[in-house]
């Protein structure tokens, strides 16, 4: 199976000789031919536009918020350079940087940047692989924004985190912005006011998904709050249940309302949030009645999959097995086999000892790498369509040739630095969520 990027360079020339000939539907399809674009038409759209974009894929049509960090127009030399002569000069740059740098690639990136990755895997894996890395005085994180920070929370003051391409955000953390949910906690104090109940439970506690700004991870942390991510949201959950009379969870509504039904919370219980409306939209009473208050944010990318492609799958392949990411909609998950992590999804993969066939609900650099890793299974994306994250796409060899060889001109490029006290507490939140225990 080739390459996410190198399909969508096919399908593309298909689709604009399709649209010559007045063609009519053909598969596969991709949902949008700028994806055969380099990232840096996107960076100079920003400017042109005077606002910033995500870019083509997934979150193509979410509004990117006025302060999205925007990408500077990348040298030349990068964009008029062959795939060959990046490899080139991405190997040499490593070569000589030796253990003075260490390149982490999320499961969602393109192979084409993957392949010089140290350490591949999902954000907090990654994170924590660098920590095994003290030495390394770079750390270039080919992932997104919330992920160069985390790394940044707990790497040492020594280390310079690197994101090669600035603009590469992510819609659902964009979602929850700290200014908003400050709001939010100010109208719940006023609702339910901050004394501990009989049981000594506060009223509400704070959880943030890993998929947020640090800023919001700060905000747990000087609030009684906690971070989880999709392996662990349960083992998060219970912990605030204990100390908590209910919790308000950010920014992914989905994973919030997955993991919280499936503890047994019933979804009267659950009342989303909406920042634009007074009581995010609800009466005192809903809220008084809640367990979990569920911020209005949701992952583009798992948005799309939907009940009837997991019908298609089971029509078309008697038997297989549908396992879908938790931030996918509660139908979906609730019509698939099984739902777990990337990580729970590598590994039932890697568990499966009979050639299987496999219908996954996640992005689809992950599935397509997996597809290739396990050739003895039949491992396809429950969307046909391809439809990568429009910000893991805004990472391309070309921003990794250019922050490496900054870094062998002993330039630092792009380095994201959270503030000394958001990192502080930050680091508090994420300190709980290692320390609770399932
Ligand atoms: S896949 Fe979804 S949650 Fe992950 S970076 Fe992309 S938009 Fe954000």
């Amino acid at each position: 199976m080739t390459s996410v990027a190198t399909s969508i360079k096919l399908i593309t020339r298909e689709e604009a000789e399709l649209k010559r000939n007045n063609a009519g539907s053909f598969a596969p399809q991709t949902c949008s031919t700028d994806l055969n674009l380099g990232p840096w038409e996107f960076d100079a759209l920003a400017d042109k536009l005077g606002m910033p974009t995500y870019g083509p894929g997934a979150s193509m049509a979410d509004v990117a918020p006025k302060e999205t960090p925007r990408q500077g127009q990348l040298p030349q030399e990068y964009k008029d350079a062959t795939d060959e002569e990046l490899d080139q000069r991405i190997l040499k740059a490593k070569e000589v940087l030796g253990d003075s740098v260490v390149v982490l690639g999320h499961f969602y990136q393109r192979d084409e940047v993957v392949k010089y990755a140290d350490f591949v895997g999902d954000s907090f894996q990654l994170a924590n692989a660098a920590l095994t890395k003290p030495d390394a005085k770079a750390i270039v994180f080919c992932g997104v924004h919330f992920m160069a920070e985390t790394a940044d929370i707990l790497s040492t003051p020594e280390q310079a985190v690197i994101l090669p391409n600035l603009a590469a955000g992510c819609s659902m953390a964009d979602m929850a912005d700290i200014d908003s949910v400050e709001a939010a906690w100010a109208e719940l104090e006023k609702v339910f006011g901050t004394e501990p109940d009989a049981d000594g439970k506060v009223p509400v506690i704070p959880v943030t998904y890993m998929n947020s700004s640090a800023a919001l991870k700060g905000f747990c942390g000087e609030h009684g709050g906690i971070v989880c991510t999709s392996s662990n949201a349960e083992t998060v959950l219970t912990w605030a249940f204990e100390r908590a009379q209910r919790v308000l969870f950010f920014p992914d509504q989905h994973l919030g309302r997955n993991t919280a039904k499936a503890m047994g919370v019933p979804l009267e219980q659950m009342p989303m949030w909406n920042p634009r409306k007074p009581l995010g939209g609800n009466t005192e009473g809903e809220l008084q009645d809640s367990r979990v208050i569920l911020w209005h944010g949701f992952c583009s990318v798992h948005k799309r999959f939907n009940v009837s492609q997991i019908e298609k799958a089971r029509a078309e392949f008697p038997g297989v097995r549908v396992i879908v990411h938790p931030e996918c909609p509660m139908e979906v998950v609730d019509a698939a086999d099984e739902y777990g992590s990337t990580d729970y999804i590598r590994k039932a993969i890697a568990a499966a000892t009979e050639p299987t066939t496999f219908a996954i609900g996640t992005e689809i650099n992950l599935v397509n790498r997996l597809a290739n890793e396990f050739p003895q299974h039949t491992i396809f994306c429950l969307d046909p369509v391809i439809c990568p994250c429009s910000t893991m796409y805004r990472i391309h060899p070309g921003y990794l040739a250019w922050v490496l060889e900054g870094l062998v001109e002993s330039e630092v490029r792009n380095q994201i630095s959270v503030d000394p006290h958001v990192s502080a507490t930050a680091k508090i939140a994420l300190e709980r969520m290692l320390a609770a225990k399932p």
